[in-house]
């Protein structure tokens, strides 16, 4: 019976001390013949072993036992996949699972064809570890700078470089030296933290798991010695606790936690959080694992979180250390790697999904591409397959994140095609455009609001947008003599007291068009926030740019007015006499001419100027828009 007992024990360490392991994910990224399939045969045959020999006499404790059924629960084991699956990612990488009595191991296992990177970007984007092949006889390829690029832009931050093959070049050091400096070489502009080279041959097993009796020369790990003792949650261990809520465990009416993985830091009892994006506060009172009650749980480990106050959070939410939130906001600059047959284009809605959350976002503008084997930035209008680039997105609503390079969990996410479920991309958050304001609850006394009360009107933003010469001008000024006379605050920002002054710097690339409008977009913003009703008078020709000044305003404060006049009646005008010296070639990049304007598609108010004098216009635009 004793020894029964002890059985039963046994079983029960065992898992226990399993499912306390933690979990690696890597990704091994080669060409074609580099020798991924055996690395990854090897290390799966040669663990597995091990594995199986330990769950092999377990289970014939456990059928000695009876009572157990014989079954072993390896839901414990394989807990990693589940979120696998829950990430919703269908395309074609083979996750694999083995285990040491060290450490549990998922690899992504994606095929090496250039066809595929989408393939290698969706596993590369939850791995901790990258091991990239190099086959020793031909040394650092423009698949190996591809794959570098696409791990270093994905936010891995340890990478193992494995010179493969090594038995058919006489297990050379100079061989392995020289690779190593090439790739050195390539690699010191990417951002990685870690890089362990180490020399193998997958087909004869050296320096896979038993070190090499071929290369005496090479003191380092092997592979799975190495990757049993990374630690790829170091530098998250130091990070503020962030805890993005996956479910809201309620298994009767006493209980109610929040359950999760700690991504980054530690929870301890009695410390203060905020729920974000909500802001609201409380402490935590339990940390729930399984059965048992901790006093701490740190990045890495899942559990379920429980508040001394009732508070609302849900799925998407993340819960964060009170004295050091992270971040909201619903505007990003970000690197993304499309991943998708079908072009990624301007303004289309997708879902988008980080961590636990998921929003409706689009992309509102395209700053570069990235040439991937010389890093070079090139201008585009779509995002094209396998295509790098730095690009802005809005989310519908806001959202709780982190600068990808500062904590990876709260920073990469992907994109999912609505229709198809396709994941089209993975993106990086570099930084937000716009922060959420109300996050840290610290509300100012005198708002807007209080502002427009005093003023006894409202403050938004009239803008714009039309060819040179079309009117844009003359109607803001004629409108806000009109407003003036009616007791309102107004302001209008044109040409002559922002490119003269704050925009001075900027030229007519469109890159400077670009900034110019968002400075524009922000200098609007304070004063809509200050009460005041601002008119802009700039060309504005970009959909992109004026789309991304309207999300910079709440729903109602963006008037997006067309001053339409045709090309051919504006350059009759000629107010400033540009159209003349444009057609003399003397102003490259003139709109209407050398630069395409793009009509707004819905403006709010419609002007055809040949059809309506501006004292008309005024009278129409004081009767639609409403200031009191
Ligand atoms: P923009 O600011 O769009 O470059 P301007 O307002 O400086 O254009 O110039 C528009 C020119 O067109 C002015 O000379 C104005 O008098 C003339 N114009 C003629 N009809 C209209 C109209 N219905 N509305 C606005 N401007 C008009």
């Amino acid at each position: 019976m004793t020894a029964s007992l002890n059985a039963v024990e046994r079983v029960n360490q065992y898992l226990a001390e399993q499912a306390s392991l933690d979990t690696l994910r890597f990704i091994t990224c080669g060409s074609v013949d580099d020798g991924k399939s055996t690395l990854i045969g090897r290390m799966l045959f040669e663990a597995q072993m091990i594995f199986e020999d330990q769950v092999a006499s377990l289970q014939s404790d456990s059928k000695k036992m009876g009572t157990q059924g014989g079954d072993i629960d390896f839901a414990l084991l394989v807990d990693g996949l589940a979120s696998e699956r829950e990430q919703g990612i269908t395309i074609d990488v083979a996750y694999r699972f083995f285990a040491t009595d060290r450490r549990k191991f998922i690899v992504a296992d994606t095929p090496g064809h250039e066809q595929y990177t989408r393939n290698m970007v969706t596993g590369a984007s939850t791995a901790d570890v990258a091991v990239i092949l190099i086959d020793a006889r031909q040394g650092v390829l423009t698949q190996t700078r591809r794959h570098s690029m696409i791990c270093s832009a994905l936010g891995i931050k340890q990478v193992v470089i494995a010179i493969n093959k090594m038995d058919l070049v006489d297990y050379r050091q100079d061989v392995f030296d020289r690779i190593l400096e090439d790739y050195q070489a390539f690699a010191k502009d990417l951002q990685f933290t870690e890089m362990t080279a180490i020399p193998m041959s997958a087909l004869k097993g050296d320096n896979i798991i038993e070190r090499s009796s071929h290369m005496h020369w090479y003191q380092g790990p092997t592979l799975l010695g190495l990757l049993e003792t990374v630690d790829p949650r170091a530098s998250r261990m130091n990070h503020a606790l962030r805890f993005p809520v996956q479910w809201v465990n309620r298994p009767n009416l006493d209980f109610r936690g929040f359950s999760g993985t700690v991504e980054a830091g530690t929870a301890n009892v009695g410390q203060s959080i905020r729920v974000l994006p909500s802001g609201a506060t409380a402490q935590i009172q339990e940390i729930v694992l399984f059965e048992d009650h901790l006093e701490s749980a740190e990045a890495g480990q899942a559990v379920t979180l429980t508040l001394d106050t009732e508070i609302d959070a849900s799925r998407g939410d993340v819960i964060v250390a009170a004295d050091a939130p992270c971040e909201v906001s619903d505007q990003f600059e970000v690197n993304i790697v499309w991943m998708d047959q079908e072009p990624g284009y301007l303004g289309r809605s997708f879902w988008l999904k980080l961590g636990t959350t998921q929003v409706n976002a689009h992309i509102t503008a395209i700053k570069h591409k990235i040439n991937i084997n010389t890093f070079e930035h090139m201008a585009a209008t779509q995002l094209e397959l396998n295509d790098l680039s730095v690009v802005t997105v809005k989310t519908d609503r806001p959202i709780a994140f982190e600068r990808y390079q500062d904590c990876a969990p709260m920073g990469a996410f992907i994109l999912i095609d609505r229709m198809s479920n396709q994941t089209v991309a993975a993106g990086m958050i570099d930084f937000a455009l716009r922060r959420a304001k109300n996050v840290h609850r610290q509300k100012l006394e005198v708002d807007k609001a209080a502002r427009r009360t005093l003023n006894g009107h409202t403050s938004r933003v009239l803008w714009f947008t039309g060819l040179s010469g079309s009117g844009k001008s003359t109607i803001a000024n004629a409108l806000e003599k009109a407003l003036h006379a009616q007791g309102i605050r107004t302001y209008v920002l044109d040409g002559d007291n922002v490119r003269h002054g704050l925009n001075s710097d900027l030229g007519f690339t469109d890159a400077d068009r670009v900034e110019n409008i968002r400075r524009i977009g922000e200098v609007a913003k304070l004063m809509v926030d200050a009460g005041v009703v601002v008119l802009t008078a700039f060309i504005s020709p970009f959909r992109a740019e004026r789309d991304m000044v309207r999300g910079l305003f709440e729903d109602d404060e963006f008037v997006e007015i067309f001053v339409d006049t045709p090309l051919a009646v504006a350059e009759a005008r000629d107010p400033k006499g540009l159209y003349q010296k444009a057609r003399r070639g003397e102003i490259p990049n003139f709109t209407g001419i050398g630069s395409p304007y793009e009509a707004p598609l819905h403006p709010d108010v419609h002007i055809h100027t040949e059809n309506e004098s501006v004292e008309e216009t005024v009278s129409r635009l004081l009767a639609e828009l409403s200031f009191r």
